[in-house]
């Protein structure tokens, strides 16, 4: 049995997504004829009380296409210093968009109004790039699955406003934040102007990331999709597995959060370990004493069929997921209990 506690992209489908991929209608979604597509941007847009939504393949696709429609060549953002968008996507902004990044100083992944405030070029300043774009992230990754407060979003969302800012969420684990806060998806579109929502995280879909946004940001969004090579033919099978996964795997994230907090409560009381990060939903970071590599621990625990990962900077990360069953919770505790 191996334990592979990298990441909630490890999943399968279950026998349920299976089949409802089968049954799938498809058709060539370049030319919007895949029903099964449709139906799912169809109903991203109405959970969301959005406009307009659209599939993508992957969630770096979709933040890269969003951060393309709200800027131009020259142009900054505004990010965490943690962002996925600047860290993980390969360096898409400046390669997709010609973008460059005003990075925050941030807590857990997680900025402020006044943060935002603070790294805004003045716009008649012509010797700085333009600020055009803030760009939140909801849960954060690389910050353990930290959660936004929803009165902050709302301050961010007013400074964006104040200083004509577009405003993108990095929603990759938005469900998991949803369920953990219990907040209602649609308080989510009305302070964002685009938002990608991945379903190969938690979700537990082989593919796919929904990019929902205000139409008039969204009018470009097929032709931007095309020019990053995100069209898809009968891409219906894998919407068929999003539809399932909303039907049927959203609910059940708190099972995934549950573990998670158990794994927390077990490293945090071990002498091995220097500290743990707050564990709100799927994700545990935490930090080895110095008596302990990184290298060491991971290779140690691999033997024992155990894998994490490790995210730089003395961060080690676990995190739980549709296939981590409950008797693998019980071994994977067992086996950190007695290192
Ligand atoms: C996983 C992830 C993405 C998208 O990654 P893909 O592998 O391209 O699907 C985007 N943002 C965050 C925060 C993520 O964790």
């Amino acid at each position: 049995m191996i334990i592979d506690l990298r990441s909630d992209t490890v999943t399968k489908p279950t026998p349920g997504m299976m089949q409802a991929i089968m049954e799938a209608q498809t058709g060539d979604d370049v030319y919007k004829e895949d029903p099964t597509v449709n139906t799912l941007e169809k109903r991203c847009t109405e959970l969301f009380g959005m406009e307009a939504a659209l599939f993508f393949p992957t969630g770096t696709m979709a933040n890269q296409a969003a951060i393309k429609l709200h800027t131009q060549p020259g142009e900054q953002l505004i990010c965490d210093k943690w962002a996925h968008v600047y860290n993980y996507e390969g360096g898409g902004v400046s390669f997709n968009s010609g973008v460059s990044c005003k990075l925050v100083d941030g807590h857990r992944g997680m900025i402020t109004a006044a943060q935002v405030v603070d790294s805004i070029n003045p716009p008649d300043f012509y010797h700085s790039p333009l600020t055009s774009l803030v760009c939140i992230e909801n849960t954060t990754n690389k910050g353990g699955g930290a959660c936004y407060d929803m009165t902050e979003l709302k301050k961010i969302k007013a400074v964006c406003d104040e200083h004509g800012l577009g405003i993108h969420l990095d929603g990759a684990r938005l469900m998991n934040a949803l369920v953990a806060k219990n907040e209602d998806p649609k308080q989510y579109g009305q302070l964002f102007d685009t938002i990608s929502i991945c379903f190969s995280k938690g979700l537990g879909t082989p593919l796919g990331t929904v990019l929902v946004g205000k139409k008039d940001i969204m009018k470009n969004a097929i032709r931007v999709r095309k020019v990053l090579g995100g069209g898809m033919r009968q891409i219906g099978y894998m919407a068929a597995a999003g539809l399932y996964a909303l039907d049927h795997h959203v609910e059940r994230l708190a099972e995934d959060h549950k573990k998670a907090k158990e794994l927390a409560a077990v490293l945090a009381a071990q002498t091995y370990v220097d500290r743990v990060e707050p564990t709100e939903t799927n994700i545990v970071i935490f930090y080895l004493s110095d008596r302990i590599s990184e290298e060491k621990f991971m290779a140690d625990l691999q033997q024992l069929s155990i894998k994490i990962s490790s995210m730089g900077q003395g961060k080690l990360r676990m995190v739980t997921h549709l296939d981590y069953t409950q008797e693998m919770h019980q071994r994977a505790m067992n086996v950190l209990a007695a290192y």
